[in-house]
């Protein structure tokens, strides 16, 4: 028998995987997508592998409760108090300004896929969006035989050398999705299919977006018509003969009133009646360059105050405010939610399922909000699933969605 070969990467151990592994990161999946599609019968091909051996069960995101530092933590197996990214925004204490968060020189750890490739593994790396190319990508050299990364979003503009596979769109016959779909997340999971046949990845990273949960209810026509799309691919995974989890960076929750309107606590109006919040600046680390779906309204703030301020009387005062869950100081919500401390306001807010957090009502731009509004960001979009086609092999007690690739990568002897 062969020596099993292990690797550890950022102190976390993996087997080197004897089949493809396969992490899908289905974007906002709130569990209850995945039980309502297949309470309706859309997803056959995941009920099947259940019924063969296969794993349901949940597990605890990291925090905030948002794409990028998700992503970031399923692809380093830790959380962002160590990689470093814990949102798409911080402000830098030293000029003022809010700096975005998604570029390579921000993060600080090695992702397990730089690290399956410097031991020699072919590693595919598929995003929707391409912001999060980049920060997945580090460490991946698609000029060589070896990685192949793109977005579904540039998927007509790919080439062999900075993706590794020339004008994905053509290779996999369909055309570059619109960023605002639903098939810019199964574009990524169809080429996933394909490039398992055809290429044979050790490791492959599919990562979707939230579009469809962000505008649609679990148990709704267009969700399950979408979670449908999610099981065809998985079909195709399960049968390219991969060892797959299916997980989430977050989950989705409702956050309008019973007439539609969002139902926000903007916290500049809160702020102007707390004399001792004078000068406060509020940071929604949720913004981003494709807002239109949320307005940027999710549920996780954090507040600069002016230098030497003692935050407690604002604490005191946001935790009586109706809406909001938990109010901290930077050095618990640093203990709490595992974050990096030089990256976080004084004050970490986060609002309840059915309330988002915003600045001021001027201050966000609601009119490519075209469904009530559903978002996340705090503690109650924290569980999502986690499914795979086999025993768990990792342990189930705090399982956390940073634990898919140990799960994914495992050997069973
Ligand atoms: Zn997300």
């Amino acid at each position: 028998m062969t020596q099993k070969r292990t690797m550890t990467i950022n102190s976390r151990s993996y087997d080197w995987p004897t089949r493809p592994a396969v992490v899908i990161c289905l974007d906002g999946c709130e569990p209850a997508y995945i039980e309502a599609a297949l309470a309706s019968g859309a997803m056959p091909a995941l009920a099947g592998m259940l019924a063969n051996g296969g794993t349901q069960t949940q597990a605890r995101g990291a925090m905030p409760s948002f794409t990028n530092p998700n992503n970031l933590s399923i692809a380093t197996g830790v959380p962002s108090s160590m990689h470093g990214i814990c949102g798409n925004f911080f402000l830098d204490p030293e000029t003022g300004e809010e700096v975005m968060m998604n570029s390579i020189r921000f993060l600080r750890a090695p992702t397990i896929f730089a690290g399956f490739y410097d031991a020699g593994a072919r590693v595919a790396v598929l995003t929707a969006k391409d912001q999060l190319r980049e920060l997945l990508g580090a460490g991946l050299d698609c000029a060589s035989d070896r990685a192949i990364c793109f977005s579904a979003e540039r998927a007509g503009a790919t080439t062999r050398s900075l993706n590794g596979l020339e004008d994905a769109a053509a290779w996999l016959g369909r055309p570059e999705p619109q960023v605002y779909s639903g098939d810019l997340s199964l574009f990524v999971l169809y080429a996933g299919v394909r490039l398992l046949a055809e290429w044979q990845p050790e490791l492959m990273y599919l990562s979707t977006s939230d579009y469809i949960q962000h505008k649609h209810a679990p148990g709704s026509t267009e969700a399950n018509a979408f979670m449908a799309g999610v099981d065809g691919a998985l079909g195709g995974l399960l049968a390219g003969g991969a060892r797959v989890v299916l997980t989430a960076d977050h989950g989705m929750k409702p956050k309008h009133h019973a007439d539609g309107t969002p139902n926000v606590v903007y916290l500049d109006q809160v702020l102007a009646a707390i004399p001792a919040a004078t000068g406060a600046r509020v940071i929604l680390p949720i913004t981003d360059p494709y807002v239109a779906h949320h307005g940027a309204l999710g549920a996780f703030a954090t507040i600069y105050l002016p230098t030497g301020i003692d935050p407690t009387p604002v604490i005191e005062v946001l935790r009586q405010v109706p809406g909001i869950d938990e109010v901290l100081d930077r050095k618990a919500a640093c203990l709490a939610y595992a974050l990096p401390p030089e990256r976080v306001g004084d004050i970490v807010v986060t609002s309840t399922a059915c309330t988002a957090l915003g600045t001021a009502p001027d201050k966000h731009d609601l009119t490519g909000l075209d469904a009530p509004l559903r978002s996340h960001g705090g503690r109650d979009e924290q569980l999502v699933p986690f499914i795979v086609n086999g025993p768990l092999g990792v342990a189930t007690e705090d399982l956390r969605n940073f634990d898919a690739w140990q799960c994914a990568t495992k050997v069973f002897t």
